[in-house]
């Protein structure tokens, strides 16, 4: 089935560094990422910082240009249409509202200003859709000239939510939207996520280092090594009984904790391994305590359990021949 967001294994490849006598290193950023997002639907993509996630992120609203595969929106290329045309449709809520706010303009403005840019507004028109939007995040017209920096954080992430709706857009892409809150503004922001995405029919990519922020808004999750899903499924499915021995531990540390306290990192064997120059085989397996032999020379291909898709050798049947076995690549 095809979706409203389709993704046809993207690459995003990066040269790093580099001098007169040394050569760049290449970045694999996003090594083969195939998904689709069906309307309506809210899709997380969870993972470690450095992960892709973010570059992901970028590509999906068209400011990051694919080394090779497809981001089709509604059918057609992304990249292929202009960027202004794209940001009507597919709008972003960042992490941090603060730094994505200009300090010198008033709530209104800030709301307003994508629809200053297209142009094909009145005045009043847009006085108009600026009040409708103040009600449906919840800021209170009194706020309406004030600037950002008198507001909480929790405020200034209902500007930035305000502004991504203002063009009605049907996709919205949601980097790390409550990572920068208080834990007790967190679920009020992830309410009102969830609240509008009911309202409007609205579509998310929900990225995320917290899973338990994932489980209380997403349909299905896709988690993310070094650029690869290595497992994607129903957000129950994959949170309550994992697959892959990442996800699994990605989940340890995250029950391991009484809710509101900070996440203990997950317990891996080694650290994050350097991205310019990843493990053969399983990326995973120098930190996989399940890791066969098998996992330092193949990758192992993405396989059907259940609802789930997993990428993980415990799965691919090793050994037999014929399999997703016979590939040994970066
Ligand atoms: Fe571990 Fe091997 Fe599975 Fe990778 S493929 S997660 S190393 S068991
Ligand atoms: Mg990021």
């Amino acid at each position: 089935m095809s979706g409203l967001l389709e993704i046809r294994n993207l690459r995003v490849h990066f040269p790093i560094g580099g001098g007169l006598f040394s050569k760049p290193k290449l970045l694999r950023a996003l090594n083969g990422i195939s998904l689709d997002v069906q309307e309506g639907e809210v899709l997380s993509i969870v993972g470690e910082s450095g992960c892709g996630k973010s570059t992901l992120a970028n590509a999906i609203l068209g400011i990051q240009k694919p080394t090779s595969g497809k981001v089709l929106f509604e059918g057609k290329e992304i990249h292929h249409q202009r960027r202004r045309d794209i940001a009507e449709r597919i709008q972003p809520i960042f992490q941090d509202p603060q730094s994505a706010l200009n300090p010198r303009k008033t709530v209104k403005d800030l709301i307003a200003m994508p629809l200053r840019v297209r142009g094909a507004h009145s005045a009043k028109e847009i006085g108009r859709t600026v009040d409708e939007i103040m009600e449906l995040v919840g800021l209170p017209q009194r706020l309406g000239h004030s600037y950002p920096t008198a507001l909480s954080g929790g405020q200034r992430q209902r500007i930035a939510i305000g502004r991504a709706l203002v063009t009605r857009p049907k996709l919205i892409v949601c980097d790390e939207p409550t990572s920068a809150l208080d834990v007790s503004i967190q679920a009020q922001i992830l309410n009102l996520l969830a609240d509008l995405r009911a309202e409007l029919n609205l579509t998310y990519v929900f990225i995320s280092h917290d899973l338990s922020v994932v489980r209380h808004i997403s349909d299905r999750v896709a988690v993310i090594y070094l650029g690869r899903i290595v497992e994607l499924g129903p957000a129950d499915d994959l949170l309550d009984d994992p697959l892959h021995p990442y996800t699994r531990k990605l989940r340890s540390a995250h029950l391991s904790t009484a809710p509101h306290q900070e996440l203990p990192k997950p317990v891996f064997k080694g650290g994050f391994p350097d991205p310019t120059n990843p493990p053969l085989g399983c990326h995973f397996h120098p930190r996989c305590f399940d890791a066969l032999e098998v996992c330092e020379t193949h990758v192992p291909g993405s396989v059907r359990r259940g609802r789930s898709d997993v990428a993980c050798h415990l799965y691919t049947g090793l050994g037999t021949p014929g399999d997703d076995m016979t590939e040994i690549r970066r």
